[in-house]
């Protein structure tokens, strides 16, 4: 494929950085990413960094050279040809992706140093954790975040789904105010860098979600120097437990090999969070008055939840630290503590039974023990958990032998009539 004619363009609500691609599967199609007209700016409109990170994936997969007619950042270029291609052949052995050639200039070194330090805000833990080390605490100016980004390359739901729009706009304005109380600038960012992707999807949604999220990244480096990303994991979960991500999730496993890679001479890309369990997160982040207000952990995507579910995967698993450290009075308003109360021990008989492949699960079950709080033995979880795990049997059988469809209207009309909730 070849890339060409970067430009720069603007309507009246967004500014834009686009590039044409010519021969192959997309070509005759257009790759963007845009921000508000304030941040125009920050922008990167001479050189195809963005493009080059939001394109791979789908060039190995089709085993397209890339030939840039254009400038691509020097050290990201020679990372790209010696190492990213050979880690995403490990990372995804299955995915069967080729190794290509890439062809491009390389851009002039700038002796000009941006000014704004970002990481993304979601209002989740491991957001709030680096937001609270490196804004509120960071006494050093170099590294001090002064903005915060938030993007729609996947988080949101799929590029095709008509629904990943509109929630993407609600979920900013509703995440707006904490930025607004601190006085950061909140830059929205979109993209369509997943439509390269469609013909993977749904999986390579968490196959290359960090791919796309960098890229996105690299499209701002007219005004980002440094810029961290919250991990989830820690060095030593990510050490043992990352193997079990392999083929399905790049953030899981090879991220905090990968960020470094994808470093230019414009911006230092930081691995936040990684020194920290996630309960250590959970409870350092409660001396941060705004976590009151404004944590939002929620995986429940339904739009009429701004608020925390208290029932889903990463509700629990907060409020079960929270528990734990007998905190949870902290997060009242933010949580139905009711609902936490209704299902807390069913909750907990799941982690039981996946603590040897789980690092989420582990960390709650030791924080627990530390604090002198029970956990469910063994025995009791799977006595618990056996109507569910019969129930996940029969969505398997059902899915096996019906169509997408017909499943899909069996599941909506389950959901909506018998209550059923979606772990
Ligand atoms: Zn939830």
């Amino acid at each position: 494929m070849i890339l060409r004619n970067l430009s720069f363009k603007e309507s009246d609500e967004w500014s834009w950085i686009t590039v044409q691609i010519a021969e192959g599967h997309f070509d005759g199609k257009e790759m963007y990413f845009r921000v508000p007209c304030a941040f125009k700016d920050y922008l990167c409109k001479d050189r195809y960094d963005a493009f080059l990170v939001g394109l791979i994936w789908p060039a190995m997969k089709y085993g397209e050279d890339i030939i840039i007619e254009g400038t691509v950042s020097h050290r990201l270029l020679f990372n790209m040809r010696n190492y990213i291609q050979f880690l995403l052949q490990e990372f995804a052995p299955k995915a069967e992706l080729k190794r290509i050639k890439i062809q491009s200039d390389i851009a002039p070194e700038l002796k000009t140093r941006n000014n704004m330090v970002g990481t993304a805000f979601s209002g989740g833990v491991d957001s709030f954790c680096t937001i609270y080390d490196h804004f509120e605490l960071e006494n050093d100016e170099e590294y001090k975040i002064n903005c915060l980004l938030f993007q729609n390359v996947g988080a949101h739901g799929s590029y095709e789904d008509t629904r990943t729009f509109p929630l993407f706009i609600e979920r900013f304005k509703s995440f707006s105010q904490y930025p607004q109380e601190v006085h950061l600038p909140f830059i929205m960012e979109d993209s369509n860098v997943q439509m390269f992707l469609s013909e993977w999807m749904p999986k390579a949604l968490t196959q290359t979600y960090s791919l796309n999220m960098i890229a996105g990244i690299l499209a701002l480096q007219g005004e980002i120097r440094k810029y961290y990303i919250s991990s989830s994991q820690s060095y030593t979960e990510n050490l043992f437990f990352g193997r079990f991500y392999i083929n399905t999730m790049l953030d899981e496993s090879y991220e905090p090999v990968l960020i470094p890679l994808l470093c230019t001479d414009l911006i230092e890309i930081i691995s936040d969070g990684v020194q920290y369990r996630r309960t250590e997160k959970t409870v350092r982040i409660l001396d941060y008055k705004p976590i009151q207000k404004y944590l939002n952990v929620c995986c429940n995507r339904r739009p009429e939840n701004v608020k925390n579910c208290s029932y889903c995967t990463k509700c629990c698993r907060t409020l079960w630290t929270l528990e734990s450290a007998d905190k949870l009075e902290l997060v009242k308003t933010q949580f139905d503590l009711n609902i936490w109360k209704k299902e807390e021990f069913r909750y907990k008989c799941r982690q039981r039974l996946i603590s040897g492949k789980d690092n989420f699960a582990i960390d709650n079950i030791d924080f627990a023990r530390k604090n002198g709080k029970s956990v469910p033995t063994y025995i009791q979880a799977f006595i618990v958990c056996m109507p569910d795990m019969l129930f996940k049997f029969g969505k398997n059988v059902l899915r096996l032998f019906l169509s997408q469809k017909k499943y899909q209207n069996i599941k909506a009309w389950a959901y909506k009539y018998l209550k059923l909730r979606e772990f």
